[in-house]
Formats: structure tokens, sequence, C-alpha cells
């Protein structure tokens, strides 16, 4: 069996174990008889799974007792109007940090609902560094303060949690959770599309604090009311149960990798392989400003950008995939999400040095 070296930025790679155990048990879940896909979500076998999931998680990030964690559906951009729909009130301000692509398509849909501000734009940088926090404009009476800790697309990741007084900091942690630890107390909402470092897509995790369950509009569709949510541990409607299974496996596969201490130094040193090569090469370039380099994401491009498609196919041959940059952006982008182990890093490099000494 071959497996590649997926670099895809989602849906992305997934630990090769949790995918065994997937097959292993796919028609018959520990003696059931039925797959997990099978199962009704309420029954006990897979309240056992949904639970254990949840505990895991919480266990991983240390998630304190007065935060609720939901499972839930359409994605991190539904989550774009379920944050001003949930927190705000009508024509209230909301604060937007836009460093990326994510991050304005977060603020424009805010902006159907309210008055979504943005208070600062790292458009002047072409979106390659984070604007100073002592530039924003945050207003006090702010219903949020919303950033992108992680662009996918552009590879730039914040490496220290904003300062946001009382106003509660939300986050669209889709490409950056569970990469490393996180002080989820320093948040009001959290919220992750699975398809990065979670698991498979159809899922989306939202962490809440309690106390901001009951700022929601009336009108808000109950299907995006955090509360509807909480008040049914995520079963008011058919959750994505093959997607909250796998997501369980990928928690215990984290949980026995040493736990996201463990998971946050290998990803660092996996990095640190990485912009080492692009930094001492005159051939490869990434152009974001080194204090907000992504962990996860590391987009590169070539001295000649001709040379790209025999890059890509030079890449396929050798079993790395899915190396092709973002179309708005171009070059290549190497996601290396936890499911990236390190060999994959290392295979990359030395097809980067290969093609250089060849073509460079
Ligand atoms: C992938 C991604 C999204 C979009 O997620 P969907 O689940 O496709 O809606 C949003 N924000 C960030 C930071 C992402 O990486």
């Amino acid at each position: 069996m071959a497996r590649v070296y997926n670099f895809s930025a989602g849906p992305s790679a997934l630990p090769l174990q949790v995918l065994e155990y997937v097959q292993r048990d796919l028609t018959d879940w520990q003696g059931c008889g039925m797959s997990v896909m099978e199962l009704s979500h309420r029954s006990p076998e897979f309240s056992d799974i949904a639970g254990r999931a949840e505990s895991d998680l919480r266990e991983l990030l240390d998630i304190p007792d007065n935060y609720r964690v939901l499972f839930v559906q359409g994605g991190a951009t539904t989550q774009f109007s379920a944050v001003p729909l949930n927190l705000s009130s009508a024509g209230q301000r909301c604060d937007y940090i836009v460093t990326g692509s994510w991050g304005k398509k977060a603020y424009k849909e805010a902006r159907r609902f309210g008055d979504a501000v943005i208070s600062a734009d790292a458009a002047d940088s072409h979106y390659t560094s984070i604007p100073a926090q002592e530039t924003w404009d945050v207003a006090t009476e702010s219903a949020y303060l919303h950033y992108t800790p992680n662009e996918t697309i552009g590879g730039v990741e914040y490496h220290f949690v904003p300062d946001s007084g009382d106003v509660p900091l939300v986050v669209d942690a889709s490409s950056t959770i569970l990469s490393r630890p996180l002080d989820v107390s320093r948040y009001g909402v959290i919220y992750a599309g699975a398809q990065k470092n979670i698991g498979p897509a159809g899922m989306t995790i939202v962490i809440v604090r309690e106390d901001l369950l009951d700022r929601c509009r009336e009108e808000t569709p109950s299907m995006l009311q955090y509360r509807v949510h909480a008040d049914s541990g995520s079963m008011s409607n058919t959750p994505p149960t093959f997607a909250w299974y796998v997501a369980g496996l990928v928690f215990q596969w984290l949980k026995a990798q040493g736990g996201l201490d463990a998971v946050g130094r290998i990803n660092e040193n996996k990095k640190n392989k990485l912009y080492a090569m692009i930094d001492g090469s005159d051939f490869y370039t990434n152009p974001v400003s080194p204090a907000a380099r992504s962990w996860m994401n590391v987009p590169f491009v070539l001295a000649d950008p001709q040379l790209d498609p025999l890059f890509l196919k030079t890449a396929v041959e050798a079993g790395l995939t899915n190396l092709k940059g973002h179309r708005s952006v171009g070059g290549m982008r190497a996601s290396i999400y936890n499911a990236m182990p390190e060999e994959g890093i290392d295979a990359l490099i030395e097809l980067m040095r290969h093609f250089e000494k060849s073509h460079g």
C-alpha cells in the first residue's frame, strides 16, 4: 500500500493509525454488529463515543468547566454568521482584525448583521505580518473582537494572544487548533472546522464561555444558536456522527503522542526545519515576516515561477502531493498539520534541494 505525503490545506491528512482503526471497526464497531455510521445518535454506543471525544478534547486543551463544547455542522464559514448572531445585538459594534482572506470573509459576513468594523488590517504588508497591537482601534463597547490566529492561505500566524480587556475574544482557530497548547480561558469563543487538524470535513467545533450563551438574538435560527446546542449536548438534531467519532480517535491519538505540549514540540521542530531550508536557499522564498510565520501552513515561491509545474510534477512522482499554493497567491504551500510526520518534512526538504540543484 502506497501512502503519499499529503500537504493539502484541507481536507488534509489524517494519522494513518486513526484510519486503520476506522478500517478495522468499519463494519462492526466493537461487536455491536453495525458501523458507527449506522448507529443512532441517541444510542448508548454513540453517547459513549461522543462523551469520550468531548472529555478527551477537554483534557487536551485543558478546557475550564465554565466553557461548553459544541459539535456542530456548517463549517467555520457558518460560524462567520453564527458569531454576530449569538454575541451581538442588532446594530452593535463588532471589531475585526484582518490579517488575510479568512478574516476578511468573516468580517464581510458580520457586516450583514451589524456594525462590523475593521480595527486593524494588514493590507499594507500585503498580509505578510500582524499589525502591532498598539495600532488596533478596538472599541470598549464592542460586542467582541474577532481575529484569525492562523491565516491558512497566507501562512500568517499570531504568536501572542491579543489583550482585549473586557471585550470577549473570538477566534477562528480552524487551522491552528490542537497544534500546541492554548489558554482557553483567554477567549470568549473558539471555533474550528474539523478538516484541518481535528478530523473529517463535515463537523465544526465551537468552544464557548457559558456566560456568553445568553446574548443570542431572538431571531437567530435555532440551528445557529449556541444555547440550543449547549442545552441538547449538540443533539438537537442529528449531529455529524461519523466525523465526531473519527475526531474522537484523533484526540486519542494526540493523547498517545503525549498531549499538546509534546505535539507542539514536534510541530515546532517540523516548521523550523522547513523554514531553515527555505531561508538557507537563494531559490525558495517565504514572504511572511519571521515574527508571523505559521507553524501549520508554509507558503513558498520558486525563483522562477515558470518552473512551478515541473516542481509539482516532480513532487507527485516522489509521492508528495497537494503542494500547489492557493489560487489567490500562487507558488507553493506546504500544509504541515499534526498528521504530517517529520519524515514528510524531510522528504519535502530533500525534494526541494534536489530540484534546486537540477534547475536552480
Ligand atoms: C479552512 C478555513 C475556513 C473555512 O472552513 P469551512 O469549514 O470550509 O467553512 C475558515 N477559516 C479558516 C482559518 C480556515 O482555515
